[in-house]
């Protein structure tokens, strides 16, 4: 089981959620062992930032990262997508201080990657393989535990007339089918109330029906209704899958969460790399023996 990279370059263009002004995102391969890193393509001699969960310095609505100075916002979601697409090596150039929002949820950036194409590189993957329990807890909780393979289970606990009872909890196997299928269309979500007092802050000015599954007092007002009856709880998993790739490596262990966010999910990952006796990094000689499945492996070219 190797690293990977994208084949080609490709770019994209979005809207920014807070800015509403239109941001520019491109993806470069990158050498192996070189993890995922942002640059800012709008600040002439930018420092590269590293996808690190030391770097996470504000988690009020999304995660983002900070270094020396230089800020790259709003990157859960994609980082989810190259999570779920089993990236390891990427430079993400973007034009501005978030990462566009898309459709508000993972898809748009796995289809841009699928469409990049993927290369096997001349080096194991690595993983780091949960050992011993890990829990944090606030009045909510999150905590990772050793698992053969990588599963994630959240509940989120809404008492609202839109959002379901029955349909507050979900569960991923994590496989990249898994992951494109269940998990990488469903959307985040806001109430109304909350982007009006944003907009009143100049902020959320990009934020819309487009990108949002958007709630009154009441109702889901966008048109098409849900994607999935459980698409926010599924969100919720696709947000903290792009958090935990923060860690650095995919993850091999079984994570649980009830009510967790982006503090949460951040003070977890760096709750685990305190101490070395939580984890190990492991490599696996063959696809067969690795507990994780990854897609598309045919057609893939192998590079030095
Ligand atoms: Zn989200």
């Amino acid at each position: 089981m190797n690293q990977r990279t994208i084949k080609t370059a490709i770019a994209v263009t979005g809207i920014g959620l807070h800015s509403g002004q239109p941001v520019d995102l491109e993806f470069h391969p990158q050498p192996i062992d070189t993890g995922i890193v942002f640059e800012r393509s709008d600040i002439e001699g930018s420092q590269p930032i590293p996808a690190s969960a030391f770097l996470v310095q504000d988690t009020m609505m999304s995660s983002n990262l900070v270094f020396g100075g230089t800020r790259v916002g709003t990157v859960e979601h994609l980082l989810s997508a190259i999570a779920g697409l089993g990236v390891d090596n990427l430079l993400i150039r973007v034009s501005a201080s978030e990462i566009p929002i898309m459709d508000g949820s993972a898809a748009p950036f796995v289809a841009l990657l699928l469409d990049a194409g993927f290369c096997e590189q001349d080096a194991l993957k690595k993983f780091i393989k949960i050992v011993r329990p890990v829990r944090v807890k606030v009045d909510k909780w999150a905590e990772l535990r050793p698992y053969e393979g990588f599963e994630l289970n959240f509940e989120i606990d809404f008492d609202h007339p839109a959002i379901d009872k029955d349909f507050q909890h979900a569960q991923l196997q994590f496989s990249t089918q898994n992951f494109i299928e269940q998990l990488s269309s469903a959307r985040t979500f806001g109430f109304l109330r909350d982007i009006e007092a944003l907009r009143q802050n100049n902020l959320a000015l990009g934020g819309s029906m487009d990108n949002a599954i958007v709630i009154d007092e009441v109702n889901i007002l966008n048109e098409e209704g849900l994607r999935f009856n459980d698409e926010f709880v599924r969100h919720k998993i696709l947000d903290a899958l792009g958090d935990l790739y923060l860690i650095g490596y995919p993850i091999l262990g079984r994570f649980n969460a009830y009510k967790s966010g982006h503090a949460l999910n951040n003070l977890l990952v760096r709750e685990i790399l305190s101490d070395h006796n939580n984890f190990e990094i492991v490599t696996f000689d063959d696809n067969v023996t690795c507990p994780i499945q990854y897609l598309p492996l045919e057609g893939l070219t192998v590079e030095g």
